[in-house]
């Protein structure tokens, strides 16, 4: 069983943003891996807090995890509220600490080891219709993102050598402790500008609008992230640049329903064409596709067209349509079509007889989900 995000954080449903970053800022304090060297508990600890941030920060997650619970995370591959690495974690740092104590570099931290400052991330949501998430699809989307301004250089930080940390030795009533600090001279880069160019900001940075090229594979969700590594932020120096999280947005189908990888389709015929038989032409998301109606057919059959439904995200198999048969019962008659029908009323041909080999709509919904 996963620990519930709520926990992990000491809060109870309904907590507010401010809370909640309130209560993750103290967590990553008390398990930060410079506070706690070699302490695999407090790690493991500092990541879950770290993750449970991630989705509880963002409206869209907290809501479906609020609804789902981790459920709503699971089944999307490397996407979503998946592990989170440290550089993750550190990334998340500019948002939470704002850039004050912890640098306006970005991320950076780990138990003594030296790290590169990486850029922030940056977030932008693509609506896609059925149709492209069915058949995977290639969107072409400009992204405003700061790069380094050329005839930026860099030189090394006097305070810390380069280092990225400062040392520091702290008397507690357990004695003498050290605790190694991002230096604040360079923000934990260990770098600092030695010149920048006019219009670039205090970290040589400068704001660029760029056409980002993004491939999404079939079979995303409404919710799920992706990652474009390093089309975030770019970071001064040597740092690394920051990664661009894509939003999946999935946009309403006029006739097609979603559920899982399957689809659901409304069909509607009339009385003659269920007791005749029909031939209608239905969407899909890959185009039209003709549909045979056998005479007789009954309201509330689902016939299955096996594979054209929504492709797994994992690459195998894929979803089914269920073409669901409606028998549209006209809502008016003239005289003409009255007196038909109450003739049919008394032919005993007419009289409903189910038990001839039909399913009930409860033995035919069991057979949709075996
Ligand atoms: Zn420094």
């Amino acid at each position: 069983m996963k620990e519930d995000f709520y926990d992990i954080l000491g809060l109870s449903k309904g907590a507010t943003a401010a809370e909640i970053k309130k209560a993750y800022r103290k967590k990553a304090i008390e398990f930060h891996p410079d506070k706690n060297p070699g302490d695999k508990t407090a790690e493991e600890k500092f990541k879950k807090a770290a993750e449970a941030y991630e989705i509880l920060s963002d409206p869209d997650k907290k809501a479906r995890y609020d609804q789902y619970g981790h459920q709503a995370f699971e089944g999307g591959g490397g996407f979503g509220g998946g592990g989170m690495n440290m550089d993750d974690i550190f990334s998340q740092f500019g948002d939470i600490f704002g850039g004050g104590g912890f640098g306006g570099f970005g991320g950076f931290g780990g138990g003594g080891r030296q790290r590169r400052a990486k850029g922030s991330n940056l977030r932008i949501h693509v609506k896609l219709t059925l149709e492209e998430i069915a058949n995977g699809v290639e969107k072409r989307i400009k992204v405003k993102r700061k790069i380094q301004a050329s005839g930026t250089t860099y030189k090394t930080c006097s305070t810390c050598n380069g280092s990225g940390q400062v040392t520091r030795i702290t008397n507690t009533i357990l004695g003498r402790m050290q605790t190694s600090a991002p230096c604040t001279a360079c923000g934990g880069s260990g770098q600092i500008i030695d010149h920048k160019p006019a219009g670039a900001d205090a970290q040589g940075l400068k704001v660029v609008e760029e056409t980002v090229s993004i491939k999404i594979p079939a079979g995303v969700e409404d919710g799920m992230q992706l990652k474009v590594s390093g089309k975030g932020n770019e970071a001064p120096g040597d740092g690394i640049a920051g990664d661009l999280l894509v939003a999946i947005e999935e946009q309403e189908h006029a006739e097609l329903q979603r559920e899982g990888n399957n689809l659901h389709y409304d069909l509607y015929i009339s009385f003659s064409e269920a007791a005749l038989g029909a031939s209608r032409e239905i969407d899909t998301v890959s185009g039209k596709v003709r549909i045979k109606i056998e005479e007789g057919v009954q309201s509330g059959k689902i016939l299955r067209l096996r594979g054209k439904g929504i492709p797994s995200l994992n690459g195998y198999g894929k979803g089914d349509l269920l073409v669901h048969v409606n028998v549209w019962t006209p809502k008016t008659l003239n005289k003409e079509q009255r007196e038909f029908f109450e003739k049919m009323t008394k032919d005993d041909h007419f009289r409903p007889n189910p038990d001839s080999g039909e399913k009930s709509f409860f033995e035919k919904v069991k057979d949709m989900f075996s």
